[in-house]
Formats: structure tokens, C-alpha cells, sequence
């Protein structure tokens, strides 16, 4: 497989501001952050999106997430945080090794997250019965 563009930032082939690090996981600053503050966090191992995830890499990345999101919120004065992640380019991935952003936010700061739409009659018991059938 060849080395992502992140597996290159964890070797340290590509500069970063790195946060934190573990044995399984590494956070850095975007490099183009929504909000000054905003950090990237990956698994060492590197897999493309949560489909291919392993179970216990992508629990130390949700670990190292909880453990930063509020010391990144009190260090930036942050009124809020959100946590995201794109899987595949339909949802905005541009980077084919998974990460969860952790953004700060400010009350006002003119950022948007996405609008909701609501259901057609009738069709959110049916979506809810497909995604329900889907766990089976
Ligand atoms: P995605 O859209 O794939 O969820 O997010 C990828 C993120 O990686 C983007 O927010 C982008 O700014 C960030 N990024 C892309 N290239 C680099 C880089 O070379 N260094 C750093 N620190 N961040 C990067």
C-alpha cells in the first residue's frame, strides 16, 4: 500500500504541528482549519474510511478524541466543539486515510454545519424499518 499523505505526517516526512501522540493514534493542526484550533485525529494504521476500520484502532482514535476535544476547547476559549468525520468524497473526504476532525467553534463565528431537511410524509418509518432491517 502506498504511504497517505497522513502516514507521511506520523513519519515525520511531511512537517506537522503535532498535538498528541500514542502508540496507536496522532493528532495535529489542520492546515487549513474552519477555526484556528482545529486538529486532525488518525490511527497509525492507515485504512481509508470507517468501513475498514478495525475495531480497537478506531476506538484509540475515538479515545484520543475524547481526551482532546476539551483541553483543545479550554486551551482556544472555544464556546463549543464540533466532531466530525468524512467517509468517502461524497461526504467531503479528501484524504483517503480515516480522521476525525475536532473543530472549535465560537458563538457568531459565521460557520455553518448542514441543514436538515424534513421527511416525506410517511417516510421516515420506512428509512428507520430499512436501517433497522440493515442490523439484522
Ligand atoms: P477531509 O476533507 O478529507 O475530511 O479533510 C482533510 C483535511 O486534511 C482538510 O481539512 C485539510 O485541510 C487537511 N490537510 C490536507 N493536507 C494537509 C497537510 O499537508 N497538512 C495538514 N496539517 N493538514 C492537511
Amino acid at each position: 500500500m502506498e504511504p497517505s499523505l497522513f502516514t507521511k505526517i506520523i513519519r515525520g516526512e511531511i512537517p506537522s504541528e503535532k498535538i498528541y501522540e500514542d502508540a496507536d493514534t496522532f493528532a495535529f493542526l489542520d492546515i487549513t482549519p474552519v477555526n484556528p484550533g482545529h486538529v486532525l485525529v488518525i490511527p497509525k494504521l492507515q485504512y481509508e474510511t470507517i468501513f475498514e476500520a478495525p475495531k480497537e484502532s478506531f476506538a484509540a482514535v475515538m479515545e484520543t478524541v475524547r481526551i482532546l476535544a476539551p483541553k483543545i476547547k479550554a486551551a482556544m476559549n472555544a464556546d463549543g466543539i464540533n466532531i466530525a468525520m468524512n467517509n468517502g468524497s461524497a461526504a467531503g473526504q479528501v484524504v483517503p486515510h480515516a480522521h476525525v476532525h475536532i473543530i472549535p467553534r465560537f458563538k457568531d463565528d459565521g460557520r455553518e454545519v448542514w441543514h436538515g431537511a424534513t421527511y416525506p410524509d410517511g417516510e421516515m418509518k420506512a428509512v428507520a424499518e430499512k436501517i433497522r432491517q440493515s442490523l439484522i
